[in-house]
């Protein structure tokens, strides 16, 4: 249920709101809008009345929230969220856009794949230590050498450093290195994975998975800020369906329903969803058009030698093609995108 205070409520009848919702057995989770103070109250407790709270002293209305997902959903917090991650504001006015490779391959190649990202206006920088392949004799990644290769580029080129944590496991070691996890698209539904990162303070780009409803994706989502983590990043990366002329379906309309389901930041990614580098700069143009808070790339200096996913990896070229496309675009919807450098 949500609680939803009045303007300018004192700190007493917040909390006194709060104890009745504790006492009933709810968890509470708190948002402060700019105006109002909006409670949240989630657990298995249905027996309750909205006008039992509504005549609170403080209170301005209270609200059942139907949907399976509350905290993800868009009541929780209608002004939307911003995470932030060392100046990088992600669900505001700038579309932010992070690239890199698929795979850290060598210290080389991560520091030219910064460059190119940073110089034409990106923002963070990706890269798999851990690698979910579909064959197990592919390469797994670096692990902590790829990260430790990863932060010290990104450091040289003042970008945000997003890697796929795999397992519970890897947690704490990546915390080091990473200002955001990636949940890739093979763990959306790793319900153990996702309730661990609930546990950390640190943003989560959660993945869409292969087979993911917009509904499942959101109560992944729920998991983990469940946890109190509430810095959650989206993504639609694709998912399956009869067709096999691209490797995934890039799901567009994703986009826009989740904007009207949710107050978490979305982006795309057009490389898994498409899986072929000539497809990924119109896939971009359109994510950016229907609203995305931004685009993750896969981009390499030389991608018909990536150690992974080269075939929907960007040239330096059409990464820096794409970004002044997206760039005029975004202008058109009342974002922007940084200037190349
Ligand atoms: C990746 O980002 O390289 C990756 C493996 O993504 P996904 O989980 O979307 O397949
Ligand atoms: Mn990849």
């Amino acid at each position: 249920m949500l609680v939803v205070m009045q303007e300018g409520a004192a700190e007493t009848q917040i909390q006194q709101v709060i104890d009745r919702l504790v006492v009933m057995g709810f968890t509470v989770h708190r948002s402060t809008g700019s105006t109002h103070t909006l409670l949240g109250g989630v657990g298995p407790v249905d027996d309750f009345e909205p006008g039992d709270f509504e005549v609170m002293s403080g209170v301005k209305e209270c609200h059942r929230i139907v949907s399976p997902y509350k905290l993800a959903n868009k009541s929780f917090r209608p002004q939307g969220t911003i995470v932030e991650v060392k100046g990088v504001r992600i669900g505001g006015p700038e579309v932010i856009v992070i690239g890199g490779p698929c795979s850290v391959e060598n210290s080389d190649n991560i520091e030219a794949c910064a460059e190119i990202v940073a110089k034409a206006g990106g923002r963070g920088l990706r890269g798999g230590a851990f690698k979910p392949r579909t064959s197990p004799y592919s390469f797994q990644g670096l692990g902590e050498e790829g990260l430790k290769m990863m932060r010290r580029a990104a450091e040289r080129h003042n970008l945000i450093v997003v890697s796929e944590v795999m397992d519970r496991s890897q947690i704490s070691m990546m915390a080091e290195y990473v200002d955001v996890f990636q949940l890739g698209a093979r763990n959306m539904q790793n319900y153990n994975l996702l309730r661990e990162l609930g546990n950390v303070r640190k943003p989560v780009l959660l993945k869409r998975g292969i087979a993911g409803t917009i509904e499942e994706l959101l109560l992944s989502a729920e998991y983990i800020m469940s946890g109190g983590n509430y810095d959650v990043i989206l993504c639609e990366r694709g998912i399956r369906t009869y067709e096999t002329a691209t490797r995934n379906t890039m799901d567009i309309s994703a986009i826009p329903v989740v904007k009207a389901l949710s107050h978490l930041p979305i982006m795309a990614d057009p490389s898994h969803g498409t899986g072929r580098r000539d497809k990924v700069l119109p896939m971009a143009r359109a994510a950016v058009a229907a609203g995305a808070d931004g685009v993750l790339v896969e981009v390499h200096p030389d991608p018909d030698h990536a150690l992974s996913d080269g075939a929907q990896t960007l040239k330096p070229e059409q990464y820096a093609t794409m970004m002044d496309q997206i760039r005029a675009i975004a202008i058109a919807v009342d974002r922007f995108i940084q200037p190349a450098k």
